[in-house]
């Protein structure tokens, strides 16, 4: 089978691949779809080359079954979560692999899904409803499910309002499902050095946001707490990782609103809990910071009903299709950033 595998410094290749074996409660999945995201691009950038297959975004069809499968069947069209988990310890009787010691990702310690077929456990799989896409699957197994998972971490009402900071995929995501839960949203793209990436403030708009713009910091905060109509958004999601960013998430804020950190990025420090400028975690807004990072496995289930439920689709979000053939210019165009979501698609 074909795989893409990454030779460091910009560079990736398509190599052939032997199509794994199934174990111990592990299926093999006929790819269909398979998101580009943002952590491939890191690892795209490096300057060492890597053997693995990269992809962490699987999608596709159930082709075989390995020993003690218990439900699953061929032919059954999955999203497949990307934290495998060792299955045994604390954190992964939660459902949260993420945390656990003996975590593999997808195209990290195992073969990934930049290719025509991958092996999986079954604990991992998420059939998708009838009505529910390869590409939103695909969106399901990272993206979809982080965006999804913040804003359930942040516990939001309909009808109030989010700002979202950052709008490569995550952040569209994020617009995508907020809107779906009935949220006022404002997207925002804020430049320090770089212009404004107008065609991600566009694709924002597609994606249903109220209203999105790119602008400085300051600007950004007052368009944030103009569109709340009162003295700041009920809550924020800080997607971009950029420092610039993450220091407007406080004075976006109302009184006692709830921010979700995502973006990874920047190291410097941002947050001064007793800021007296009207800026505090403490005194001046009283706000609550959360930390979200990925989601849990079970959410999967749970984003695949709301998927269902109501009619939600990814695909406003995506920009580029390739096939795995075209992987050097699909990585060159989401590395160029100028664009929503790039996926591939296998047939
Ligand atoms: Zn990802
Ligand atoms: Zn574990």
């Amino acid at each position: 089978m074909k795989g893409v595998v990454f030779l460091g410094k910009r560079g990736c290749e398509v190599r052939e691949f032997p199509v794994g074996e199934p174990g111990h409660g592990e299926v093999l999945i006929r790819l269909r779809a398979s998101g580009i995201c943002g952590s491939d691009l890191h690892v795209y950038r490096a300057e060492q080359a890597t053997d693995q297959i990269r992809g962490h975004e699987p999608c596709g069809v159930v082709e075989a079954l390995g020993p003690g499968i218990v439900a699953l069947q061929v032919g059954d069209r999955v999203s497949v979560h990307h934290h495998w988990g060792c299955g045994a310890c604390p954190a992964c009787a939660r459902g949260d692999p993420v945390a656990c010691s003996q975590d593999r990702v997808f195209g990290v310690a195992v073969p990934g899904s930049f290719a025509e077929h991958v092996v999986a456990p079954e604990r991992n799989c998420i059939p998708l409803p009838g009505s529910v896409s390869f590409i939103d699957g695909a969106f399901m197994a990272c993206v979809g499910g982080t965006a999804f998972g913040a804003l359930r971490r942040l516990g939001v009402v309909a009808h109030e309002s989010l700002a979202v900071y950052g709008l490569g995929p995550v952040g569209l995501s994020c617009v995508l499902v907020a809107k779906a839960m009935g949220l006022r949203v404002i997207g925002l793209d804020v430049i320090a050095e770089r212009d404004v990436i107008a065609e991600r403030v566009n694709i924002a708009r597609e994606c249903g946001a109220d209203e999105a713009i790119g602008a400085r910091g300051e600007e950004a905060v007052a368009a944030a707490r103009e569109f709340s109509g009162t003295n700041g958004v009920d809550y924020v999601i800080e997607t971009s990782g950029s420092a610039t960013a993450r220091r407007c998430v406080i004075p976006s804020l109302r009184r006692e609103g709830k921010a979700a950190i995502v973006g990874v990025g920047s190291s410097e420090e941002v947050i001064n809990p007793g800021d007296i400028h009207g800026r505090a975690v403490i005194h001046g807004r009283a706000v609550t910071l959360i930390g979200s990072v990925v989601f849990p496995l079970g959410w999967s289930w749970d984003l695949a009903r709301f998927l269902a439920s109501s009619g939600l689709t990814f695909e406003p979000a995506v920009t580029h299709r390739f096939g795995l053939d075209d992987a050097p210019e699909a990585l060159r165009t989401a590395d160029e950033g100028r664009c929503g979501k790039v996926v591939f698609l296998m047939d």
